[in-house]
């Protein structure tokens, strides 16, 4: 961490009281779009918006150091940092994928794979003798999401880049699920981390972002030119809100999981549950190796209810504090049935191959008081248990 100063006083603070124009403690938003040339040849620090914004520096700056990296590339959403962190591959490169990834991944690679774009390996990344047969193939980049999206697996980082390394492969973590307050994957080998901003670290459901932070300057800088090239770099207006969101990260994500665990113990000893996931939990399979990476289980829980998904119909139109929408992350607790929707792009072979059930539930834990959620969960259930 940068100044030796603490992850939470860097989210808290990072950039805080430099304006030199007002003295301004918070830094103002910069959206002009160019600037100005002091003179004839010689460009300032900054020249056009879609290369360089100071606002958008300013939270580029401070994820990297959260993730300790190099260097952050702010861009429009999730879906365009995987696509940026996947531009090195050629036609014919492989890329070696987690089989249970979030829908809107699976769809990118797919797609991207069928266009000839590179070719596209999904395992299960758990299962030893899958992952030594992909690598054996010569991978060019290995991509982990840990905990998975939506059941929750936990894969381990430090074992799966020293092994692609090993294979000359480049590893990506998607770090969405935890944010760097719970998972600092480049510390434990890897070479990029992919964010959706849109979730925890932003984490009030009104931005859509994302980044990718480096762990070598070198392959940030090319990352960066690549996201001016394409045109992918994210809005000031965008930044700004994030940085805001970033300033209560940790004290959100740390509530947030102390309320997902009580849950998580609801539901594990609830009859209308049949299995839950949820690494903080002992039974969890992904439990011990979770305490060796994670310094948090997160606030994400999933959840199979028993009868499929006429008592999954049952839940949700009981539910009164949940909300029934897609995304994660927010102050506000979400439920999400994943086959209908943020894995409705998968093919229902690949959703059944990756073990996303008719009956599974996915739940994205907020702000809201524990006996809340808990009465809420608890009256849903019990109706669902009557059907
Ligand atoms: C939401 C999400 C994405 C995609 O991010 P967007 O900001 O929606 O484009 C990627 N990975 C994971 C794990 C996600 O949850």
């Amino acid at each position: 961490m940068s100044d030796g100063r603490a992850a939470r006083t860097i989210a808290a603070t990072n950039g805080v009281a430099q304006d030199t124009a007002f003295g301004a403690v918070i830094a103002p938003i910069h959206l002009s779009t160019t600037y100005k040339f002091p003179a004839f040849e010689k460009p300032g620090p900054y020249d056009y918006s879609r290369l360089g914004n100071p606002t958008r520096d300013q939270l580029a700056d401070t994820i990297a150091k959260l993730e300790g990296g190099a260097r952050a590339v702010m861009v429009a959403s999730g879906m365009a940092a995987l696509d940026l962190a996947l531009s090195s591959l050629r036609p014919g490169d492989l890329l070696v994928a987690p089989h249970d990834c979030y829908g809107g991944t699976h769809r990118l690679l797919s797609l991207r794979s069928a266009r000839g774009h590179y070719r596209v390996a999904f395992i299960d990344q758990g299962d030893d003798a899958a992952l030594a047969a992909a690598l054996a193939e010569g991978p060019k980049v290995v991509l982990i999401e840990t905990p998975s999206n939506p059941l929750m697996r936990v894969v381990d980082i430090r074992r799966v880049t020293s092994l692609a390394k090993a294979a000359g492969a480049l590893t990506v973590v998607d770090n969405t699920f935890l944010s760097p307050a719970l998972q600092q994957p480049l510390a434990l080998g890897a070479d990029l981390v992919v964010h959706s901003t849109t979730k925890f670290l932003n984490g009030h459901s009104d931005v859509i972002g994302g980044a990718v932070i480096a762990a070598d300057a070198a392959l940030g800088e090319d990352l960066a030119a690549w996201a001016n090239t394409i045109g992918v770099t994210g809005s000031p207006l965008d930044a700004y809100l994030t940085l805001r969101g970033v300033r209560t990260l940790f004290v959100r994500v740390e509530r947030q999981q102390r309320t997902a665990a009580a849950l998580a113990a609801f539901l594990e000893a609830h009859p209308a549950v049949a299995r839950v996931h949820y690494p903080g939990l002992p039974s969890d399979p992904g439990h011990a190796l979770a305490k060796t990476q994670q310094t948090g289980f997160g606030a994400m829980i999933s959840f199979a209810c028993v009868g499929g998904r006429e008592a999954v119909r049952c839940i949700v139109n009981t539910l009164q504090v949940f909300t029934l929408a897609e995304s994660l992350g927010g102050v506000e607790s979400l439920i999400a049935h994943p086959p209908t929707m943020t894995h409705a792009a998968m093919d229902p072979e690949a959703r059944t191959k990756a073990g996303i059930t008719d009956g599974l539930l996915r739940l994205s834990i907020g702000l809201e008081a524990e006996e809340d959620l808990l009465a809420d969960l608890s009256q849903a259930l019990e109706a669902a248990g009557r059907l």
